[in-house]
Order: structure tokens, then sequence, then C-alpha cells
């Protein structure tokens, strides 16, 4: 049977036919595809994600695209065998190919999540609230985001063909920004998979997603200020591509995530007996070999209390005596091969060079026999770890990366030592301390944040549920400083946000207003006959607002609200304390007043407005005493249109009210946002 010729995915069709680099099995070493030959034409793939891709994103707004996203992800967990079955020729076990396959749509998933939850209808975020820059309240300012108008390019590395791509499409498909995706051509057979998949869902529109197959040509040369460039794999291709001259030249924005020497460090706290012991050990074994130690967050030195370090290597040379390694397609293997053969001498070369400053403690030596048929021709690499003779005096080993299972561990004094031995990484993505000892993370966590994008402080309370040092997760940031590129990559909205652009706008509250299309403190607002909550969702307008009567606070509604609720505080009821107090007298509850202006400004009588789900940035601004006065504005603040239905198929959409509690003076006592859930007229 021939080979087949993988395909990119440009201006709207699958291009390839000749054949160029045959991409062998990572098991076996038979060939699996190779890539194609025929040049792409890079100024239509530029042109074709301007033209036809940014339009058609933004034809889309922010709440349409977060569903898109689900469904996506959706369709991918219904088709997911079709990926597992490529992935397996990348050495990937079921549980290496779950992080990748499986991962990647939980994150499309989250970030449908993310859009839905925190961005609004259109494509502006406002990023209030708005400050008063005057005096008298008729100028302020404030931040909004919008669409960048130009295209992604998403450069991946090999380790995850599938998650590598969705990681960084999810967030700037939901930006409004078309994707150029330019795997790693190691693996790019398992990308071009996942990318057949994602088209054939049609979820996407034209334009929103290209593949480039093999080299990227003159592409980042044809790239301007509006862009933005994504790279995944080594520091040294990084460094390179991050000085690219058109890049530099046009400011483009380039995101790197570039491999580091990510460590943990078992506190002093911790001895051979304690369950925490063992955890460590277990994390250290467990990030050596999934994905064959192929993460870029995975565990490359094992810091380690001196006196332990022999029990310490024990453990986790009992654990890795344990790991088969061999054919991913055999029920009983728990690590593959590497990526590739060239991957295995790499890896070889780097622990070569690492033994120079350490002793090996465990490796090819101690039974390695990879399993399965055909066996000797794949890229398999022994579990192996390394004892560092002199961490401190030694830069190597916290230096060189070798990209497969192979971690070293390090002996240390003190915790001052060990927070040392942490950043000589010179920026890592991930760092985990165990401990069970809160005074030690309080101490340790500070120090090492400044070099590390992510800690893991691990116990036996947080095991029960942890989610692993290795796995970076969709709402949290990942990526790191220094060596780790300098990335902020995923952490929910943050994504998100890198792939928008912020603008400071000033003007008049109302100017403001209009822009974001959020009601700003001071704008014009419109009042009528028709009470606000009796307008339907699509017939209410931000802005829309009502002037509530008043009230009189009176002792009698203090005691009865004490009664109520239970909370007699002194400075609801006690005199004399209250006079000696810095109000100088009794007040009422906070939380009645929150009630009071319920009671003043809700249309009782059952309508649109379904349900008041929570309340956002309440202060008490001043206090209201017994005979003062009191009365609400409540104003329709902002709408997001989730298209959701209820049981019913009643659709509804989100209004955030503003309110605005005034006493007799008229001075801000209460001030908050209420969230309500309206229905449609339809
Ligand atoms: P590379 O840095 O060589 O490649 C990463 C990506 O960049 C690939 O898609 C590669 O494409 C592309 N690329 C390389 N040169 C250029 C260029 N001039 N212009 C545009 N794109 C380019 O890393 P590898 O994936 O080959 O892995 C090498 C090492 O990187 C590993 O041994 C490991 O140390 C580290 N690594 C780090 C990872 C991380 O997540 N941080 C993940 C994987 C690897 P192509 O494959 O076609 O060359």
């Amino acid at each position: 049977m021939s080979t087949p010729i993988l395909q990119s995915y440009v201006g709207g069709r699958w291009t390839g036919r000749a054949p160029a680099q045959v991409l062998r099995s990572a098991v076996n070493g038979r060939p699996v595809a190779s890539t194609h030959a025929d040049p792409l034409d890079f100024a239509e793939v530029v042109a074709h994600a301007r033209r036809v891709g940014v339009p058609a994103l933004l034809a889309l707004d922010f709440q349409e695209r977060a569903a898109r996203l689900k469904a996506l992800a959706r369709y991918l967990v219904e088709h997911k065998e079709r990926l597992y079955a490529v992935s397996a020729h990348t050495g990937a076990t079921r549980t290496d190919s779950w992080i990748d396959i499986e991962g990647g749509s939980a994150t499309l998933s989250a970030y449908a999540g993310v859009g839905t939850n925190e961005l609004p209808s259109g494509n502006l975020l406002h990023e209030g609230p708005a400050i008063a820059l005057g005096r008298k309240g008729s100028f302020a300012g404030t931040h909004v985001l919008v669409p960048r108008g130009g295209l992604a390019v998403h450069i991946n590395a090999f380790n995850f063909p599938v998650w590598g791509l969705l990681e960084k499409f999810a967030p700037s498909f939901l930006a409004g920004m078309p994707c150029i995706g330019k795997p790693a051509t190691a693996t790019s057979y398992l990308t071009e998979a996942a990318v057949r998949l994602v088209l054939e869902s049609g979820l996407l529109p034209e334009g929103s997603l290209q593949l480039v197959i093999g080299s990227t040509g003159d592409l980042l040369d044809r790239l301007d200020g509006a862009d933005v460039v994504t790279f995944t794999g080594s520091a040294d291709t990084a460094a390179r591509l991050r000085v690219h001259p058109n890049l530099v030249r046009h400011a483009v924005p380039f995101n790197a995530e570039a491999d580091s020497l990510n460590c943990a460090v078992l506190a002093p706290d911790v001895s051979p007996d304690d369950e925490e012991f063992d955890l460590f050990a277990k994390e250290v074994a467990r990030e050596m070999t999934v994905k064959a130690g192929q993460k870029c967050t995975a565990i490359r030195r094992a810091i380690v209390p001196r006196r332990h370090v022999q029990a310490m290597a024990e453990r986790i040379r009992a654990r890795l005596a344990k790991v088969v390694v061999g054919d991913p397609a055999l029920e009983e293997v728990r690590m593959g091969a590497l990526a590739s053969l060239e991957q295995r001498s790499d890896v070889a070369a780097r622990v070569a060079a690492l033994l120079r400053g350490a002793e090996l403690l465990h490796g090819e030596r101690d039974g390695f026999a990879p399993r399965g048929e055909g066996v000797a021709e794949g890229a398999f690499f022994a579990p192996t770890l390394l004892l560092a003779r002199d961490p401190l005096g030694d830069d190597a080993v916290h230096d060189i990366e070798a990209f497969g299972p192979v971690s070293t561990l390090m002996a240390y004094d003190d915790l001052d030592e060990a927070i040392a031995l942490a950043a000589r990484g010179k920026g890592s993505l991930v760092g985990t301390l165990v401990t069970r000892d809160a005074r030690i993370a309080a101490r340790f966590v500070p120090a090492a944040a400044a070099t590390h994008g992510r800690i893991l402080v691990l116990d036996r309370e947080a095991a029960a549920e942890s989610t692993g040092h290795g796995s970076p997760l969709p709402l949290l940031k990942h990526g790191g400083p220094g060596r780790a590129g300098g990335g902020e990559e995923l952490g929910g909205l943050r994504a998100v946000k890198h792939f928008l652009q912020r603008a400071a706008v000033q003007g008049s509250p109302t100017m403001l207003a209009a822009v974001t299309g959020e009601h700003v403190r001071g704008a014009q607002v419109r009042e009528s006959e028709v009470h606000p909550f009796r307008r339907h969702f699509e017939d209410l307008q931000v802005g829309d607002s009502l002037l509530t009567h008043r009230r009189t606070v009176t002792e009698a509604d203090i005691v009865a609200f004490g009664g109520l609720s239970g909370d007699y505080f002194y400075m609801h009821f006690d005199e004399v304390a209250a006079k000696d107090s810095p109000f100088g007298r009794r007040i009422a509850h906070g939380y009645f007043v929150l009630s009071a202006a319920a009671g003043l400004f809700v249309s009782p009588a059952p309508g649109p407005v379904l349900a008041n789900y929570g309340l956002d940035t309440l202060r008490f601004v001043k206090p209201v005493g017994i005979g003062d006065t009191i009365r609400a504005r409540l104003t329709a603040k902002r709408k997001i249109d989730r298209r959701r239905q209820d049981a019913n198929g009643v659709g509804q959409g989100v209004v955030a009210w503003d309110v605005e509690v005034t006493n007799q003076h008229g001075e801000l006592v209460a001030s908050y946002d209420i969230l309500t859930l309206v229905a449609k007229r339809g």
C-alpha cells in the first residue's frame, strides 16, 4: 500500500499531491504518511484569512463563537476514535492520547464556557468600570478590548499534535481571529486528521482555520501589526523566530512557550514515613513516563533534602521498574516511544551530556526490553533517573533538557538552598512543592513565583483531587518567564484577551455608554411610564431607568430587620456603643438598605423578569440612620444574549442592572449591580 500524502488546508481547499518527507511510526519505524512537496502560496493563505476569515468570524459575536466551540468540542468527542487510531503511530499510549485528544476537546469546552459566561454579546469587551476623570462627572475614561482584525499563526510542537493546536485555536477563535496552524512535521499526520474532523463538522466559518503541512515559507514575512504569532517548541527556535525582522518591524506580538527545566521540591518537613514522600515519588515517576517524558511541563529536576536522597531514589526506582515499555497497542504497556528516531538520538546525546556531572541511578541497564512486534525499529528510550553530583556547582543539570523519560535528583541542605536551586532553571513553566507545612508553602511560593508560571503545592489533602504537576489547565495560566519563553497561554478570559486589542476611551459618560454598550454612571438615561422590569429582553434598552419613590428609615425598621435576620450587631441596637463608634449613632443594617431598595424598585406582578441570580460590586458607601430617607435608581446596565431557552422553550437573556441608593441629600449610600434573567417576547 502506498504511503498517504498529507495535505495542507489553505485558501478553502485541501492541497498537496506530490510526496516529500516520509514520516515514520514511532513504534516500528514503518511509514505512516509523507508531507507534500507542492509549494504553498502564502500570499493566498494570508489573503484568505484576511478577506474571508476575518469578516466571517466577525459576522458572529462572542456568544455565537462560544456556542460553535461548544458544539465543536462535542463533535470531536463523538468522533474521537478516528484520532486515537492515528495517535498510536506517535508512540502514545491510550492515556497519553487521552491527554492530547480529549484534553483538546475539553479545552474547547472550557473556552466555550468562558465565552458564554464571561463575554458579552457583540464584539466589544468592556473592561470597566469607567473612571471619573473630572470633578463634575462630565468626563470619564474606560477600557475596551476589540478584535484585532488580523490573523493568528500558531506554530506547534510535535508532542501534543491535537491539544497543541486546539488550545491555541480556542481563545483566538473566540477573539475573532482566523488561525493558521503549523504543526511540527514529525507528528503532523495526527494534526491533519484532527483538522479534517474539525472542518467536517461544518461548524467553523470558512477561513477561520487553515493548516500548513511542512515549512511556513515566507508566511512570517507577510504578517503585520494586527496579527499574532504563537510558538511552542524549543527555546532555540523561539529565540530565532522572536527576532524575525518582519515581526520586529511590525511589532507583531510573539507568544512563546519553550522547553523548561521544571522542578519538584520535597520540603524538609516530609519524612519517608509520610504519605507525601510517596506522593513525590509518584509524581516524579509519572511525569517521567507519561508521553515518555515528552512534555514541556515534565519534572526534569527533583530537589530533595540530602538526608532523604537515597530513600527517594529507591522509591522512584521501584516505580520505574514496574513501568512496561513497548507498543502502546499492547494492553500491559504503560509507556510508549519517543515521537521519532531523531528525538531518540537527541535525548541520548543530552543524557550523555548530563552524565558528565551526574550518576546514573536507573536506566537502560535495569531490565529495559520494549515489548511488541517490530519495536527494535521504534524510538523507545528507557526511563532514566540521574543523581546530580554537585547541583549548586553544575550548570548543565539546570540547562540541558533531555526531552524524554529523564529526570535528575539533586540534594539540598536547607529550604533557601532548595529555593535557589529551583530558580536555577532560569524560568520554568511549572514547579511542585510537596509539603505538609503551610508555613513552608507560604515561604516557598512567593519566592518561586517569580520564576515559575504555575506552582502546585501538593499534600495528602490536595492529592485526593489533584490534576497533577504536568497538566496545564485551560482556566489557569500556562507559560512561564525566562527560559520557558515568557509566554502566557491559557488562563480562561486572560488568554482570550491576548488575542484582542485593548484601547483606553475617554469622553462623557453618555459617549462611553454608547461606545461600550453598557450604562456608565452619569450617562443620560431613559425614563418612561413603563417599569423596566415589565419590558421583555428585546424591548429593554441599556439606559432604561427608574427612579423610585422615597422611604424614611425608622427605628421600627431596624428592630424588625434585626428580629427577622437575627443580626443584633451593636451598631444597630446598642445606643451607647453606637454613639462611641465612628458613626456616632445607631445605623440601619446594610442588608436592610439592600432589601428596602429591592422593595422600592421591584415590579411585583409576574412579568418578563424571571429570576434574580446574583449581585456584583456591592458597596455600602455611607451609613443610613434612623430618620434618613432613601430612594433607588435602577438602570439597565448590560444585556447578554446567551441564546438560551428555558424548559418550555421560552428564550431568555441576561440583564445586569445598576442600582444606586441615595439619601435625602442625594448622596450615594449603597451601590451594586443585580443580575437577572429576562424572558424574550418570542
Ligand atoms: P522546534 O523548536 O524545532 O520546532 C517547533 C515548531 O517550530 C515545529 O512546528 C517546527 O516545524 C517549527 N519551526 C522550526 N523552525 C521554524 C522556522 N524557522 N520557522 C517556522 N517554524 C519553525 O522543536 P521540536 O518540536 O523539533 O522539538 C525540539 C525540542 O523542543 C525538543 O527536544 C524539546 O526540547 C523542545 N520541545 C518543547 C516543547 C514545549 O512544549 N515547550 C514541546 C516539544 C518540544 P518543523 O517540525 O516542520 O520543523
